[in-house]
């Protein structure tokens, strides 16, 4: 309660934005994830890994835009290609050379990619994927796993069977579970038209799958003829080539999303090619912004110039190195502090040992999570409210070394409650 008092009197500005907000837009926002108690805080601008608040405070940004934001807010080779391309005209209507550049460089970095199509969200890639996937195989159900995110409509629970999603057949299997992946195909394996997994569950808690966990799931496509798709939307940071290549398991079908045209709309499927081929033939994929000049302009010194597979390999390994650093806290402390992930994406949970899938947080855990929240807030450090990071490529030592210092001081101040 004092530090959600805290919270609020240092935000009057927020709070009144969202009073506003909720007259138009349900909850006051447009995002779920946005959407937290007793009002969120509003950003009015960032540079660098840096956020200010309407409010005029500052942040260190470690949320980096729910991964995103990987370039940062003022990566100056992004705007000169955004400056160049606002200067020749945006709504053209046509084809153009920025999306043959974008997609040459996709192809060229994820095993799976022969050839690749873009739409304007990672949800929209998957709505995608799965569409060409059922028509490949002439089947109609989709195996997902508990707890898996692939976009606002597609979204499964973790227990139970009500799923916030569309009324397509899909089956569930617990993620991390061979077996029961391969029961649940199996069942269904006349009907089976795709298994659908994310490399690592990134909003379920970033719970990475073991490999073997992946490495059964393509013996279990190539068994029952359903198509493998790697949901990299969140994944494809973690090399050159996502998940994929650093696993060495080549999927039939990904995804991609998040900070691929370097921070503005960007979703893509792609896969075989004669898979691919079924959207040249019968299958219609329209979309006013699909490739937007904005988009793909930005998108092509994103990957061609900027992130490139040594910048990507260095980013893995400052994060692996930051998320031993924080384990390292509760460990020392004896405390239930752990964060999870892979690479440049982690998240905290108030247990242990780490969980390897996901769970149905305690009150207690729920409460915890708000606390570290509030606490890195008012230490000037933003975060995902549910406590994820993804580092961005301006995240320096200096900026780990503060985030690491801020929550060891959180584990020695806040001791009793955990
Ligand atoms: N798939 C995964 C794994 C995601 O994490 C997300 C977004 O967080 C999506 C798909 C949906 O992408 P978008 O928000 O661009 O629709």
């Amino acid at each position: 309660a004092e530090a959600r008092a805290r919270y609020t009197n240092r935000r009057p500005a927020s709070a009144a934005l969202h009073q506003k907000a909720l007259e138009v837009l349900p909850g006051g926002n447009t995002r779920s994830v946005l959407s937290y108690g007793p009002f969120p805080t509003a950003m009015e601008r960032g540079e660098d890994c840096r956020v200010w608040d309407l409010d005029g405070q500052e942040y260190l940004d470690l949320c980096g835009e729910y991964t995103a934001g990987l370039f940062g807010h003022s990566e100056p080779r992004i705007h000169d290609a955004l400056h160049a391309v606002l200067r020749r005209g945006t709504n053209l209507a046509a084809v153009g050379a920025g999306e043959e550049r974008l997609a040459r460089l996709l192809c060229g970095r994820f095993p799976s990619l022969q050839q690749v199509r873009f739409t304007n969200s990672g949800t929209e890639a998957n709505l995608m994927a799965l569409t060409v996937a059922r028509a490949f195989t002439g089947r109609g159900t989709t195996l997902v796993f508990r707890g898996g995110y692939h976009g606002g409509v597609l979204t499964f629970p973790l227990t139970g069977s009500s799923m916030a999603t569309l009324p397509l057949p899909f089956v569930l299997a617990d993620y991390n579970d061979s077996e029961d992946a391969a029961a649940v195909a199996r069942a269904h394996a006349g009907d089976l038209a795709a298994i659908i997994v994310e490399p690592m569950q990134g909003s379920g808690g970033c719970i990475p799958a073991t490999p073997e966990f992946l490495a059964s799931l393509r013996a279990l496509a190539d068994e029952t003829g359903a198509l493998l798709i790697f949901d990299e939307v969140m994944t494809s940071r973690m090399s050159a080539g996502g998940m994929q290549a650093r696993l060495g398991i080549t999927p039939e079908l990904t995804t991609l999303g998040k900070y691929i045209a370097g921070g503005m709309s960007f979703g893509a499927f792609g896969g075989r090619a004669d898979i691919m081929a079924l959207l040249a033939e019968k299958l219609p994929h329209a979309g006013t912004f699909n490739n937007n000049v904005l988009s793909m302009a930005a998108g092509g010194v994103a990957m061609g110039e900027i992130f490139t597979a040594d910048v990507a390999e260095a980013l893995y390994q400052r994060g692996e190195k930051l998320r031993g650093r924080l384990n390292a806290v509760g460990t020392a402390a004896g405390l239930p502090l752990c964060f999870t992930g892979i690479g440049s994406m982690m998240t905290v949970h108030f247990r242990q040992p780490a969980p390897r899938r996901g769970y149905a947080a305690t009150p207690g855990e729920e409460a915890l999570r708000e606390l570290f929240f509030l606490d890195m807030l008012e230490a000037g450090i933003y975060l995902a409210r549910r406590g994820m990071v993804a580092l961005s490529l301006p995240v320096g030592e200096a900026e780990m070394d503060r985030f690491v210092d801020t929550v060891t001081e959180f584990a020695e101040s806040r001791r009793p409650l955990l």
